[in-house]
């Protein structure tokens, strides 16, 4: 699970890790009013920044004002024409696809002056079963540019899970980033506290980037990217209240109350699968079939008719399937019943009618395959039927090219 920014900075701030103050809104004049106060407490830089589920909004732009992402003010009335410009109006970054993502909230904080930028990320390093600090003094470029060209500029620690981050770590971490003095100890406090926040809120992953040192010794986050384990979130009530289901895709939420596990992908074959190993090998023999799958979808152990019926909805909400391949495995489940499941959930007149023109290819082998194929084949619905996965994407690409 995704937050905003100002929210990751709101946790970070009691957990004890330094960021720049700052208030989020969605009006114009509270921006304005927030900026005023700033201005009262002696600062002259604000930055408007817009609160979007998505990175490299510094060098984006928005579709209609062609407004950058982060807007850097020198007096208030900057950040009004800041505040107008972002609200409302759709921001476009190259990790939010070109359709962009609206932007309902900004963010006005109190401006720093930088004296340098670093990169910092905490996350688990599956290849080694450890969590993982990276820190690198190549800050607010995109990290894995530096992984590519120069990796000898990414300096690791690892901790075992369980284990607490030592402070001769987190020292090690700040002396590759080259602090001194009064900063090398803030930015150990700082490393410190983030490892332990990573920790204690169940956390995937958390980038800072940049990471920053301040004309005034001060060491803050200035930009803050966390990720929560979805399945960490029952022990975390008050993160899970932070979620903004309207920056997450339509289809991929109605598929998480279902627990279905659905990526929507850019092709037009649409998968049904039980296993996600299976589900990746069905997306790999579309491709190479020659079609392009136009999903994942993870159906989980039990295939009945209910999950089936879930399925095509969710499959049938993209307009781009121009057809369906349902590839189960029975081993547990027992084909014959996904069969019947099949044709009852392809009766079900709601999916009736958006599969008019949507050949389904099922292809059902393990426990009771042979009974399963009778029962597909005996229907008189457009339900083609297949025994090995070969034959079921030979199928897909005929009815492409019909
Ligand atoms: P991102 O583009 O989505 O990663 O957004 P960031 O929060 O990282 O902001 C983009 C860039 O804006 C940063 O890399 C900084 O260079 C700049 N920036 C953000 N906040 C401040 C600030 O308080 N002062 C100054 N001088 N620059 C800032
Ligand atoms: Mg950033």
């Amino acid at each position: 699970m995704k937050i905003h920014e100002y929210q990751a900075k709101e946790l970070f701030k009691e957990a004890g890790v330094a960021v720049p103050d700052g208030v989020a809104t969605s009006s114009v004049e509270e921006a304005v009013k927030a900026a005023e106060e700033m201005k009262a407490n002696g600062t002259n830089l604000f930055v408007v920044k817009a609160q979007i589920h998505a990175g490299g909004r510094g060098k984006g732009r928005t579709k209609k004002n062609n407004a950058k992402g982060v807007i850097l003010c020198r007096s208030i009335d900057e950040v009004r024409e800041a505040a107008e410009s972002l609200l409302g109006d759709t921001l476009v970054t190259i990790q939010t696809g070109e359709e962009g993502q609206e932007v309902k909230t900004i963010y006005v904080t109190d401006g720093v002056d930088i004296e340098k930028e670093f990169y910092l990320g905490i996350l688990l390093d599956r290849a080694n079963s450890q969590n993982v600090i990276m820190v690198s003094t190549e800050g607010g470029v995109e990290i894995e540019k530096v992984a590519e060209e120069t990796p000898e500029k990414i300096v690791k620690e690892w901790v075992e899970p369980g284990m607490e981050l030592f402070p001769s770590q987190a020292r090690r971490l700040a002396f590759a980033l080259g602090f001194e003095g009064a900063a090398f100890k803030k930015a150990v406090k700082f490393i410190m506290a983030l490892y332990n926040f990573y920790v204690d809120t169940d956390a995937n992953m958390v980038e800072i980037n940049p990471l920053v040192l301040t004309t005034d010794d001060d060491v803050m986050a200035l930009d803050a990217k966390v990720t929560f384990d979805g399945n960490a979130l029952y022990r975390h009530k008050d993160i899970v209240e932070l979620r903004d289901t309207s920056e997450e895709n339509p289809i991929e939420l109605e598929a998480s109350k279902f627990d279905l596990n659905y990526i929507k992908l850019d092709g037009n074959v649409g998968c049904m699968v039980n296993g996600a190993g299976l589900a990746m090998a069905t997306m790999d023999i579309i491709k190479l079939s020659g079609g392009e799958p136009a999903n994942f979808l993870d159906v989980g152990g039990g295939a009945n008719v209910e999950t089936v019926k879930n399925g095509f909805r969710i499959i049938l909400d993209d307009k781009n399937v121009k057809a369906i391949l349902i590839n189960i495995f029975g081993g547990i489940v027992r084909c014959d019943r996904v069969a019947n499941g099949v044709i009852e959930a392809v009766k079900d007149p709601e999916i009736a009618d958006k599969v008019k023109n949507v050949p389904i290819i099922v292809r059902l082998q393990g426990t009771n395959a042979e009974e399963a194929k009778e029962i597909i084949d005996n229907s008189d619905l457009n339900v083609i039927s297949a025994v090995l996965l070969k034959e079921a994407a030979e199928e897909v690409s005929k009815v492409l090219a019909a």
